[in-house]
């Protein structure tokens, strides 16, 4: 028996649904590599994804998921042997750091908790002890898809430079890219990265690194620079330099429709639907964790991310059963926990091309889920999150 028909639902942290026009744009021939209308689109889009991560500074686009993102920004800052402080709050940042390391830096984690924000003073005390400036870069990742914590770069930006710290501060803007303000300049971050398939509601494949000038003069003494990910090459004026080789074109039809939506909704807009769509899946969550069966990973209410939420399940309960109903019955999937919430968490994402209807009817699937798991909670998760939104959301 399932009420399972139609379009599965993706309520995971990437990729996540695809809008009508996005397809669309991608069912066409490929193009001439060489002429003007391709040229154009690359310019079009460099500009705009400066503008999204709101930069001065340049852009780049790879043909390569978050994680070939990572190395294009590490590989084209840094040296061997070059010391990275990793500040951990979930998987990504540490995973960073462990690329990091594989590519030969010398990697210190600053021991976090997967179930809270980076606290900044932290960092400043960390940087006031590194007198001899051997920290040449500090990774975060602004939202952590894992613990579904947000960070505030803002404030861990104040703590570097109250540190008189000058190590380049680089960002993992993955998950929140497009959907909760980002302020790269304004925040003095140097390198910020993001991937397609997240917030900006593209196919997974492209990777996003922004660069400010700091960056870019540590780049003219980087070590571990290599062909494919290098700024310098992708700066030459021939415009097959800049993907190094032929460009990703569906891709970047893909996301040049993706970004004219972003354009058409406007940012705040967006980040607004982004925090009533969130506030909605956490009345939800917590009118079910009265049951005490499972309760937030995030314990502060402040530190929970606008694009996806974690639940952490109580007494060794596996989630697994749950996203299972959830998919086979009702087709819609929920995210597993990774990394160290493996087997003991599932996730809600609500980030990129997300709607009330598709929210709700999320909800809506966990809580039958609940009902008919007889997993311990409180009914009525779904009431609050309408009443929620029928309160915010103004006629
Ligand atoms: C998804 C994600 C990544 C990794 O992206 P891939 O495209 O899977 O390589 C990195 N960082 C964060 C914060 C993410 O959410």
């Amino acid at each position: 028996m399932v009420v399972r028909a139609g379009r599965e639902f993706l309520a995971i942290p990437g990729p996540t649904t695809l809008p009508d026009e996005v397809l669309r744009a991608m069912h066409r021939p490929a193009i001439d590599i060489y002429a003007g209308p391709l040229l154009a689109l690359t310019e079009s889009l460099l500009a705009d994804l400066s503008r999204l991560f709101r930069t001065d500074g340049r852009s780049y686009i790879y043909i390569a998921n978050g994680h070939g993102a990572w190395e294009a920004a590490l590989t084209n800052v840094l040296s061997k042997g070059d010391k990275v402080l990793v500040l951990e709050s979930g998987r990504f940042a540490v995973g960073w750091g462990n690329a990091a390391a594989f590519l030969g830096a010398e990697v210190e984690v600053l021991k976090g908790d997967w179930r809270r924000a980076v606290r900044p003073a932290e960092v400043e005390a960390r940087l006031r002890e590194d007198r001899a400036g051997t920290i040449k870069a500090i990774l975060v990742a602004h939202i952590d898809t894992s613990s579904g914590v947000v960070n505030d770069i803002e404030a861990i930006g104040k703590a570097i430079r109250a540190a008189g710290h000058d190590a380049l501060f680089m960002v993992d803007a993955v998950a929140s890219l497009g959907c909760v303000p980002f302020e790269m300049d304004a925040w003095g971050v140097d390198v910020a990265m993001s991937g397609s398939q997240k917030g900006l509601m593209s196919p997974p494949g492209l990777g996003f690194v922004a660069v400010n000038d700091r960056a870019r003069a540590a780049h003219k003494r980087a070590g571990m620079r290599t062909p494919y990910w290098d700024w310098t090459a992708r700066d030459g004026h021939v415009h097959y330099q800049k993907y190094a080789g032929t460009p990703p074109e569906h891709l970047l039809f893909a996301l040049r429709a993706a970004l004219d939506m972003i354009s058409a909704e406007g940012l705040s807009a967006i980040f607004q639907r982004h925090r009533l769509l969130a506030e909605a899946v956490r009345r939800a969550v917590a009118e079910w964790a009265k049951g005490k069966a499972f309760d937030f990973n995030i314990a502060t209410p402040s530190e929970r991310s606008d694009t996806v939420t974690t639940v952490l399940m109580a007494d060794g309960r596996d989630p697994g059963p749950l996203r299972d109903y959830c998919n086979a019955k009702c087709g819609v999937v929920l995210g597993a926990g990774i990394g160290e919430m493996a087997g003991k968490a599932f996730r809600i994402a609500h980030m990129g091309h997300v709607n009330a209807p598709m929210i709700l009817g999320t909800l809506g699937a966990v809580e039958m889920g609940l009902t008919a798991l007889a997993i311990p909670h409180c009914s009525g998760g779904v009431q609050a999150a309408v009443e929620w939104l029928g309160k915010s959301v103004k006629p």
